[in-house]
């Protein structure tokens, strides 16, 4: 370990050159997947009230090797070049994981939204945009942005009416960006699709007994204990998918103003609804407020969820941390010295790379959506109602016996565009999940979920880039 901390993107680079030595890739090659394409770093400046302020911005498409790139864009004061690299990196090697045919990318605006208005955000966010348009660095081939931290479908909405505007007539437009509002050519099940990932994720991890079983943990999710750190978009789905669909038991939340607790569970959805009405979290009914927020971090639970901003738990604080397993929901949380003292504990480390990948899957079903200009099932809906009625019919012929009216409802129904959003991301987190952990199997001197996960990403980029012929 070296003395120095090390940067974000540093972090990313020392998760690679562990998991490159267990592919056997050439050197070269190696090298052209680790490295960032394109950095474009800009200031613009957008008047607000009377004077003008000069706003610091990137994006950086990591990879190219397929097209077009992809990932969110980030308002919020931590935002430099190196953090901005590194998501775009975290952005290739996760649309590898959960084959999503996407190159990495990621964007930054050195803002805190609190500070300004919807108008003021909207003319920096239009600003933006134009300035991606003119150097090329948008567009449905090109690179289409999402949201992340401090941006959502509001923002979306306006880029993507910036770009339909400058490139009027374009017919795929609509599919420059992704993570829109319904509404305006966004998809059902976009919203919640990350915290709705991290879900399925953490549930695939839960049903091997073989792997629970050094842990001390029994199968399955129910009555497990999770710690959330951020309730933003990703920590509150996680959290309330979790408590609904999986049984978890929520113990302990933090936020930007406090941390609260409670060893009977907090009922997520509640405590986003205080949240709303009073403007805090602390004071939430039933619940102990924690000294200090980054207490959470160290309490006792199965399952600790970081879902907020890089680096949280990081060489000063990994040798407190209590969590059986830590679902990584923000991008990197542990910096890479703290994930060697987590590994030596014996703490398992769902990665970012592979649990957050729900959002830019769902992502991928828009960008689609809006290349094939239709919504998902309006083809298939009727016919497959009227092919389970037909069914019911026929069963009820035979056997004399007629189902309820509910259960009718519920046999034949044809799948709506949700559910079919749904479906497609389980399948997707699912499948990624037992390929990572077949890697970890199979590769001796494997034995965390990031190695495998990267040794599984590489291996596909690897094989793009042969079939494109830059490495014959
Ligand atoms: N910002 C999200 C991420 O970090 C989503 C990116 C996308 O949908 O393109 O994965």
């Amino acid at each position: 370990m070296s003395n120095q901390v090390p940067s974000f993107f540093e972090s990313v680079q020392r998760n690679f050159d562990k998991a490159a030595k267990h592919t056997g890739l050439p050197k070269g090659l190696l090298e052209q997947i680790k490295v960032c394409n394109a950095v474009y770093q800009m200031r613009f400046p957008v008047k607000i009230g009377n004077d003008y302020q000069v706003i610091e911005a990137y994006r950086v498409q990591h990879s190219h090797h397929r097209l077009p790139t992809k990932g969110g864009i980030r308002y919020s004061m931590h935002v430099n070049q190196d953090e901005v690299m590194a998501l775009a990196a975290l952005m290739t090697y996760k649309c590898a994981i959960v084959d999503v045919p996407f190159g990495g990318a990621k964007g930054g605006l050195k803002i805190s939204p609190r500070d300004y208005t919807p108008k003021q955000l909207e003319k920096i966010t239009r600003r933006y945009t134009a300035e991606l348009i003119r150097k090329n660095f948008i567009g449905p081939g090109i690179d289409v942005p999402a949201p992340d931290y401090g941006t959502g479908a509001r923002e979306m909405a306006w880029i993507a009416d910036t770009y339909q505007t400058m490139r009027h007539g374009e017919i795929d437009g609509a599919a420059c960006v992704t993570g829109k509002p319904v509404s305006q050519n966004g998809i059902r099940g976009r919203e919640e699709a990350t915290g709705r990932g991290v879900y399925y994720g953490i549930r695939e991890f839960f049903s091997f007994k073989e792997d629970l079983k050094p842990l001390g943990l029994t199968p399955g999710l129910a009555g497990k204990t999770m710690v959330i750190q951020g309730l933003g978009n990703v920590g509150s789905f996680t959290g309330t998918i979790s408590q609904k669909e999986g049984d978890v038991k929520v113990i302990a939340v933090a936020e930007y103003e406090g941390a609260v607790y409670s060893e009977n569970g907090i009922d997520v959805e509640k405590l986003l609804k205080f949240r709303k009405d009073t403007g805090s979290i602390v004071g939430f009914p039933g619940t102990k407020t924690l000294p200090k927020r980054e207490d959470a971090l160290e309490l006792e639970c199965d399952i600790l969820v970081p879902a907020a901003l890089e680096n949280v738990i990081h060489a000063g604080n990994a040798d407190r941390i209590k969590a059986k397993i830590i679902g990584e929901a923000a991008n990197g949380p542990i910096s890479a010295d703290a994930e060697e003292i987590l590994l030596k504990k014996g703490i398992v480390i769902i990665p970012d790379m592979y649990l957050n990948a729900g959002g830019v899957t769902v992502s991928y079903f828009e960008w689609l959506k809006n290349l094939s200009h239709m919504r998902f099932g309006r083809m298939e809906k009727r016919f497959n109602h009227n092919t389970y009625d037909n069914l019911v019919n026929m069963v009820e012929g035979m056997t004399g016996k007629t189902v309820g009216v509910q259960e009718r409802i519920f046999l034949t129904r044809g799948a709506d565009e949700v559910d079919l959003v749904r479906s497609g991301l389980e399948e997707t987190m699912v499948t990624a999940y037992q390929q990572i952990r077949e890697v970890s199997k199979r590769k001796k001197g494997i034995n965390d979920f990031r190695t495998a996960a990267f040794v599984s990403a590489l291996n596909k980029i690897a094989s793009d880039y042969m079939t494109l012929g830059i490495f014959p």
